[in-house]
């Protein structure tokens, strides 16, 4: 399990990006937490690759959406990925936490931002007071990428990103990582940290690009204990 260096001596704060040894088959994610000694229950929402932020409390089995968002203690937010950016954010006062789920339609969509705004809203503070880590996710060196990916975050607007895509024949190398560092810090956040390796390269990760369906997840999470 990879953490932040700074959030881990944050009183009250927990949080982790597990790899796939983290989360052998058959996954019982609030098992991973608790094997891991965070006993506390799991909110996690059904992941469509859409921008729809969720507080806790209406995350149940069957809610759709690709973020969390927890302003109360005792519970973790979380979100699973193989090769999509999971993305933890709190805010400095210590009074919110938001797991996301970006691949590159949710982050072209918004969901970064959204997740942002939301945590900035219910915590009562500016973006500025927000930081956000990004863990593992298949990096430049591998997610091979059509015009159709560049076009939809062109179509956007408001944020320059045409540096994270570089021109390999017909084609683009992306690296969603620094698409989605960008997309946080054109929103105001505090403060932008990357940790880990590419999930494609990284044989300790998951990954479906590299394994296709057969490939696992992997957890990550964030709480306010
Ligand atoms: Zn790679």
């Amino acid at each position: 399990m990879l953490t932040d260096p700074a959030w881990s001596v944050v009183p009250g704060l927990v949080h982790g990006f597990f790899d796939r040894h983290d989360c052998r088959e058959p996954v019982d994610w609030p098992g991973v937490l608790a094997r891991h000694g965070v006993g506390l229950p799991l909110a996690r929402p059904r992941q469509v690759h859409g921008a729809t932020v969720l507080l806790v409390d209406e995350v149940t089995a069957s809610s759709e959406g690709d973020a969390v968002v927890a302003t109360r203690s005792g519970v973790a937010v979380g979100i699973i990925t193989a090769d999509c950016a999971p993305v933890l954010l709190r805010d400095r006062c210590g009074r919110a936490v938001a797991a996301v789920h970006a691949g590159w339609r949710g982050a072209a969509a918004g969901v970064v931002q959204r997740a942002l705004a939301m945590l900035s809203r219910v915590a009562g503070v500016e973006a500025a007071q927000v930081e956000v880590v990004v863990g593992p996710a298949v990096g430049a060196c591998c997610y091979e990428v059509g015009d159709e990916v560049r076009r939809a975050f062109a179509a956007r607007g408001g944020t320059e990103l045409g540096f994270a895509f570089t021109p390999r024949r017909d084609r683009f190398m992306f690296d969603l990582r620094a698409a989605v560092g960008a997309l946080a810090q054109a929103a105001g956040a505090g403060a932008v940290r990357h940790l880990g390796p590419c999930t494609m390269c990284d044989a300790s990760y998951a990954s479906y690009r590299r394994d296709g369906a057969a490939a696992g997840r992997q957890l990550s999470f964030i709480a306010l204990r």
